[in-house]
């Protein structure tokens, strides 16, 4: 974390990143007494004597000293901060587990309509049936990408989901008598999400390991599975980017003693219309539609993690859930006696919802399934291509997204860090770094479907020159970014003494 106030950026460069360059003192450096960026008329609201509302020990003795800038000023210190972003309308963004695609404009244009962006959430039924019908509609199509019985649009992120599947999953152990089952398998390749959910929701999670292709060892699975385990949590494709291809005898394995599959349905990009969870033995998953169905979530949210359960745990799913009725008209349905509840206030995040149900109606069937082979097809071709210079550590193919090892490039003193930070050099996004955890300097890249084959073959140069100088001048990889506005940040300090608070000097 830089420990001054200001953003610097070295002088400019050849490539005129340096033009756009600067400091950009903070918004507080900037204020100058006076200022106002907002006119507002007088109150007619008659002015409460501060001390008749709030005790006197409570009152500050002067106003914060808030920034104090005129609109103008504003407005430019915001656009040129918002100029220095990466984002996946200006670079490419392969960081791998999070389907950084384009996000189609088509998608902003639906969930602005104003009879969707405008609609109160409490508004009666009659007054909102396209809504509803869109939201009844996305269940439909979920539930069919899923291949299972029955889906809930509440939670509002694929955390979320996972959390509200295990309290499915608890309740349905729960009806039928069994409260003793506390466990949680994990494989150990898992998102952190997934032992963080099970410990949110009381449960223990164990880890089971991998083998050496990469997938669930059975051996260990079999040892760990026993009837205190309510299910074991998977994504499938994993976060190595491979399919489990055993995963119908794991499916099989939980079953026969009484416990549960979920499915973490993160990597559905690889997988949309070929494949269907509960065609193979998953009784619970998760979307996360803003990555598989594109809403922009690189500043971490909006999302939405609707779940989807097969007909056994339907009934603990959370209410109200939404449905059609005889007459074909929509509803939402509170009379759920032995639903988990609501999880989310309101009915889940709509605006992205509507984005999701734009964009499966936009690319239909068989636009789904194209967008899955060619976001497997162009994570082969860059393994394919980068698997000379770095370490591949799991053998090809790989379904949507791949992690390399950058041990060669460390022998020689350079991390898998120094490789990602390079990247930004060449205004290309790093890759996931350091997940999962069992790969050791792994770079995890996941290109998705909406890149062209020149930015692929620009991607493959820039990793082939920075292998290159990885060899040649190793030292001067630590430097990187050398280009960017910010320096190398010091991330452990961030992390332990982040300092977040500007004061006057
Ligand atoms: C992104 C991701 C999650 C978490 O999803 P959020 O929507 O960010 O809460 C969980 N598991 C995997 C494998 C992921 O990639």
């Amino acid at each position: 974390m830089p420990t001054t106030g200001t953003v610097t950026t070295p002088t400019g460069t050849a490539d005129g990143v340096g033009l756009r360059g600067g400091t950009e003192p903070l918004i507080f450096e900037k204020s100058s007494p006076g200022n106002c960026a907002v006119s507002l008329p007088d109150s007619d609201v008659p002015a409460v004597e501060p001390a008749s509302a709030i005790p006197a020990d409570l009152l500050a003795d002067a106003p914060p000293p808030l920034p104090e800038i005129g609109e103008l000023q504003l407005v430019r210190h915001f656009t040129r901060l918002s100029h220095r972003l990466f984002s996946v309308d200006t670079q490419f963004y392969p960081l791998g587990s999070c389907t950084m695609k384009y996000n189609p404009r088509i998608n902003e244009h639906a969930a602005a309509l104003p009879g969707f962006a405008g609609l109160h959430p409490l508004a009666p039924d009659a007054m909102s049936q396209g809504a509803l019908r869109l939201l009844f509609e996305l269940r439909t199509w979920l539930a069919e990408v899923a291949g299972l019985d029955e889906v809930s649009l509440q939670p509002c992120a694929g955390a979320h989901g996972e959390m509200t599947g295990l309290m499915v999953i608890i309740a349905c152990h729960r009806s039928r008598g069994q409260n003793g089952r506390t466990k949680v398998l994990t494989p150990d390749s898992s998102h952190g999400t997934n032992p963080a959910s099970c410990t949110l929701c009381g449960r223990h999670a164990v880890p089971v390991k991998s083998n050496a292709r990469g997938r669930v060892d059975l051996d260990d699975l079999r040892a760990k599975v026993d009837d205190e385990t309510a299910a074991m949590m998977i994504t499938n494709p994993s976060t190595l980017g491979l399919f489990e291809d055993q995963i119908a005898a794991i499916a099989e394995i939980l079953h026969d003693a009484g416990a549960m599959l979920y499915l973490d349905g993160a990597n559905m990009n690889a997988i949309m219309g070929l494949t269907r969870p509960g065609d193979f033995g998953v009784d619970v998953m998760h979307f996360n539609t803003h990555k598989t169905f594109s809403t922009p979530h690189g500043g971490g949210g909006p999302g939405a993690g609707p779940i989807a359960v097969r007909k056994h745990l339907a009934p603990f799913l959370p209410a109200p859930q939404v449905v059609k009725k005889a007459d074909g008209t929509f509803a939402w349905d509170f009379d759920r006696p032995q639903s988990i509840g609501r999880v989310r206030s309101f009915n889940g995040q709509f605006g992205v919802l509507v984005r999701a149900w734009t964009y499966i109606r936009a690319l239909g069937n068989s636009g789904l399934r194209q967008a899955s082979e060619t976001a497997v097809l162009a994570a082969n071709y860059l393994a394919a291509r980068l698997k000379d210079a770095y370490d591949l550590p799991y053998a090809l193919p790989c379904m949507h997204e791949f992690v390399l090892s950058a041990v060669r490039q460390k022998a020689r003193g350079v991390t898998g860090m120094d490789v990602a930070k390079r990247l930004i050099d060449y205004d290309i996004h790093p890759p996931t770094t350091y997940f999962p955890m069992i790969v050791p300097e792994a770079l995890m890249i996941e290109p998705t479907e909406t890149e062209s084959l020149a930015v692929l073959d620009r991607f493959v140069e820039v990793m082939l020159r920075i292998a290159a100088e990885a060899e040649s001048d190793p030292d001067a990889l630590h430097a990187a970014p050398t280009r960017g506005y910010i320096r190398r940040a010091d991330v452990v300090a961030g992390d332990r003494k982040p300092n977040l608070r500007w004061e006057a000097e």
